[in-house]
């Protein structure tokens, strides 16, 4: 079986794009491909970390979907009167 599956809406390359497929590793760690191979070099810095781009490798704040927006919690007190 392959280790490849296909990458799912919101989930990034290490170079910061929107990934094609998924790898699984072994060791169930996933890391997305967009399908370029220039590792988004040209695209400006490390979309994780803002620094510059890693080489080799991804970044050690890569993940395969970055952090759900901080969700706005409305505030579920009832209206004691
Ligand atoms: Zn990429
Ligand atoms: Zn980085």
């Amino acid at each position: 079986m392959t280790p490849w599956r296909q990458a799912a809406p919101g989930e990034l390359c290490t170079c910061g794009r929107q990934a094609r497929e998924v790898f699984v590793r072994a060791d169930g760690d996933e890391i997305g491909y967009c399908g370029v191979p220039d590792g988004g070099s040209k695209s400006g810095p490390c979309p994780f970390c803002g620094k510059r781009r890693h080489s080799p490798g991804p970044c050690p704040r890569y993940t395969l979907r970055l952090p759900a927006d901080p969700v706005t919690c409305d505030d579920p007190r009832p209206n004691g009167g």
